[in-house]
């Protein structure tokens, strides 16, 4: 099935993220779409929940606090965001186009495993709307360079809509931790991978029992050309389109055979 062009300037756009509705990146993100589409919605979790994947509550009912015609924080993840409010604050007509950050950090190589702000655009992929992600890269979680994904998102959010891209695909968007002035260019890019290391920090709490804290995970210099992490540690935008079909060709064709 051919899919359209979004029309940014008549579009309805949701938003989300996994950073909370009273997160900087989110007021960003408002902020710019206010003046390129025509009308924005939030639906944000109540409180951080980076981290949190594709995950739904399932176990406990949902609650939908409504801050203002169309702003809405809910007590849930960022799956149960974008599938509230696509499937009952915005029921009546679905939008045109999902869009989940500003997230403050990177969501890189293997961090779209875990990351609540891609959780968000996969759900809206999967309800068939197109969806975004956008996060800010950073080094120095004191000095998020959030002007760089200002100055910028309008012009990639321009240029990605004018290309309709297929069902089950959502956009992979990474701003990189230079100021606005110094991007390098956008890129589109695939997937990386990082060795992932164990950085756990050990500890006894107040009562005498141990307790384990996952710390900084990864660390690796050197990136192959054309990866998502290469792009960003040159300057560069990365934009990496993602499937939400898993399956991997190559092997599925080999194994194939070996249990013909
Ligand atoms: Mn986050």
């Amino acid at each position: 099935m051919a899919r359209n062009s979004v029309d940014l300037k008549k579009a309805r756009v949701l938003v989300s993220n996994d950073d909370g509705i009273n997160a900087p990146g989110l007021k960003l993100l408002e902020k710019i779409l206010s003046s390129l589409v025509r009308e924005v919605w939030v639906a944000a979790p109540e409180t951080e929940q980076s981290a949190a994947s594709h995950s739904l509550t399932l176990r406990r009912p949902l609650r939908i606090r409504k801050l203002s015609e169309r702003h809405f924080a809910l007590d849930g993840t960022p799956t149960d965001c974008v599938l509230m409010g696509i499937n009952e604050i915005m029921k009546d007509s679905a939008p045109d186009l999902v869009v989940s950050g500003v997230n403050r950090g990177g969501n890189l190589g293997e961090d779209v495993t875990y990351s609540g702000t891609v959780a968000a655009a996969m759900e809206g992929t999967l309800l068939g709307v197109p969806s975004v992600a956008l996060s800010q890269v950073y080094e120095d979680n004191h000095s998020v360079k959030w002007a760089t994904a200002e100055k910028w998102t309008a012009k990639v959010l321009k240029r990605l809509t004018a290309e309709p891209w297929p069902p089950g695909v959502l956009m992979n968007v990474n701003f990189p931790d230079v100021t606005a002035g110094r991007v390098t260019g956008i890129e589109v890019t695939r997937q990386g991978r990082r060795k992932i290391g164990s950085e756990l920090v050990r500890g006894t709490d107040p009562r005498g029992e141990p307790y384990y804290w996952i710390g900084a995970q990864r660390r690796e210099e050197k990136y192959s050309r054309g990866i998502d992490l290469e792009a960003i540690s040159r300057g560069a935008i990365s934009i990496t389109p993602l499937t939400m079909d898993l399956t991997h060709g190559p092997t599925l064709k080999k194994m194939k055979a070996r249990f013909k």
